[in-house]
């Protein structure tokens, strides 16, 4: 039955950024659809935990700027639920200045969350997929600005550019593995990410009018797209991002 192609019994994944946003919501969508979840954050994912049956979530307290959490964060996953089968590189930053101000430790900063850790996770992922011999999904999450050059974010936008690329050069790589790296480019979403674009009347309606679906993301716009990726439906998909935009980039 198509449907059995989308379940994930006895599948486990880590998703980074748990406690707020798209990685609730992409947390809830595994979880439901049979994986048990390791939710990765710097604070509490207690919200997260709380709409998931239970046993079917743990947490990981870390922080993602700090590069030596990798390995960290794959072994701890591991330990609580036995293996990892699904990465999602949710938790990304986004820093908002006129390029001629950035200051190079914001640059980096951004860099460091955004595009240094996601490598490093697939990386300990992908060693752990390729002894397990059975595979395993990385989902990397990108955004418009993996396509288009935006304004006051030089260095997210660069970060977006490059986890586009990057899933390209890795699915070249690992596919041989069935390792599937994808990503999913979500559009303008309601979250704490675009919290100043929406506080800014002008911003926000501009970008409203360029919506063909005429409103912003939500939270639960995600959860088909995440489990789509992470599920055997995709398994002949590879170096794909998938946008889920409204229609932003139809355009
Ligand atoms: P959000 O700010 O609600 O979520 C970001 C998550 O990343 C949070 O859970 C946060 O705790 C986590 N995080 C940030 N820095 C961290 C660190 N140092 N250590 C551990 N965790 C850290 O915003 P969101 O919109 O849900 O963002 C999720 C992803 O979606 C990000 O990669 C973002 O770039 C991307 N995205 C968002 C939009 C949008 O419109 N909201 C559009 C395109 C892409």
């Amino acid at each position: 039955m198509i449907l059995d192609l989308f379940k994930l019994d006895q599948k486990v994944a880590i998703v980074t950024g748990a406690n707020t946003g798209l990685g609730q919501k992409m947390c809830v969508a595994l979880a439901e659809a049979g994986c048990k979840v390791c939710g990765v954050a710097r604070r509490s994912c207690d919200e997260t935990k709380s709409l998931i049956k239970e046993g079917y979530f743990s947490e990981v307290i870390a922080d993602l700027s700090d590069l030596s959490n990798a390995d960290y964060v794959v072994d701890m996953a591991i330990k609580q639920f036995g293996r990892v089968d699904i990465l999602v590189n949710n938790a990304g930053i986004i820093k908002r200045e006129d390029a001629i101000n950035v200051k190079m430790e914001d640059f980096d900063q951004v860099l460091t969350v955004n595009l240094k850790m996601p490598f490093l996770l697939s990386q300990a992922c992908a060693k752990h997929f390729i002894d397990s011999g059975k595979g395993g999904k990385i989902i990397n999450i990108a955004s418009m600005l993996a396509y288009q050059g935006g304004v006051r974010v030089v260095s997210y936008t660069a970060s977006k550019h490059a986890i586009m690329g990057m899933t390209k050069a890795l699915a070249n790589e690992w596919s041989q593995y069935n390792i599937n790296v994808n990503a999913i480019a979500p559009g303008y979403m309601a979250t704490n990410n675009t919290q100043a674009l929406r506080d800014d009347e002008k911003r926000s309606q501009e970008i409203l009018d360029r919506i063909p679906a005429g409103r912003w993301g939500l939270n639960d716009d995600v959860m088909g797209a995440v489990l789509y990726l992470a599920s055997d439906a995709s398994n002949y998909v590879n170096g794909e991002t998938i946008n889920v935009d409204g229609g932003w980039m139809a355009r």
